[in-house]
């Protein structure tokens, strides 16, 4: 049986039978993969407590031909993200991305750039940079590596740019004034600020993240967008995205001030 070595991401976990777990990873190289831990939940698993969600290490596992699962023979810690897993929103964000790129990303297929932009999301929700801006880049840079972006740059119909442009997910696009009458239902309005920071997310080079600012009207607008289209595209609601939305309102609530601020 071959043995590989990968870099990885625990992006789920989930008991199963008595002891083991079925965990599924994100590998530069090979993309999602599931694999069977075994005994994973016993006391003194080899596993130890590194098996958790958003962990990044280094895997080891057998492939046999012809298994869906992988055979998980070691997983050694390279971060842990504790400190991310420490603050309740930043932790709640990070398995919100996970679950984005467990509903969107197919099984073994290389995936080196979502990789990297998943571990440098975590690291940057780690350190504690504002969180909504780095949250709509890594929905806006997710579409375009998995092949599902929208095309906003132009009218999906007649490539046209008369404004203000609507967005239909049905269409896969935005869609301008003159088209959106004869356009079938289901048109939203999308503002002109959401362009630029959607076109921006986009061109921007990575060491200028962490400076990314993002009004809190602009950021709403533009997060309910994204929200409607993945929930579009993954065909069922996104659960860790329910529970962020619940987070949101509850530190608002303690923090009035806030709301209409970048959070
Ligand atoms: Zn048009």
């Amino acid at each position: 049986m071959p043995l590989y070595s990968s870099e990885a991401i625990v992006l789920r976990k989930i008991d199963y039978r008595d002891a083991d777990r079925i965990v599924t990873f994100l590998t530069p190289d090979r993309g999602k993969l599931a694999g069977l831990a075994r005994g994973a939940r016993r006391l003194k698993s080899r596993f130890g407590p590194y098996l958790e969600t958003l962990t990044h290490g280094t895997l080891i596992y057998y492939d046999r031909e012809g298994k869906n699962l992988i055979h998980v023979n070691h997983f050694d810690i390279l971060h842990s993200f504790r400190k991310l897993r420490e603050d309740l929103f930043r932790s709640a964000s990070g398995q919100y991305l996970a679950e984005l790129v467990l509903g969107l990303l197919p099984e073994r297929e290389a995936a080196p750039e979502t990789f990297q932009l998943l571990l440098q999301t975590l690291d940057r929700l780690q350190k504690g940079v504002e969180t909504e801006p780095i949250l709509r880049i890594f929905e806006i840079r997710l579409l375009v590596l998995s092949g599902f972006a929208p095309r906003v740059e132009s009218c999906v119909r007649c490539g046209g740019q008369a404004a203000p442009f609507g967005f239909s997910v049905e269409q896969g696009g935005v869609v301008c004034r003159d088209c959106r009458s004869s356009t079938v239902a289901g048109v939203r309005p999308v503002s002109r600020g959401v362009l630029r920071f959607w076109e921006q997310a986009l061109a921007l080079k990575e060491e200028r993240f962490d400076r990314v600012r993002l009004e809190g009207k602009l950021n709403r607008e533009l997060r309910d967008l994204l929200h409607h289209y993945y929930r579009h595209l993954l065909g069922r609601e996104i659960r860790s995205f329910v529970f962020l939305e619940r987070l949101r309102k509850e530190i608002a609530g303690l923090t009035p001030q806030r709301e209409n601020g970048t959070q």
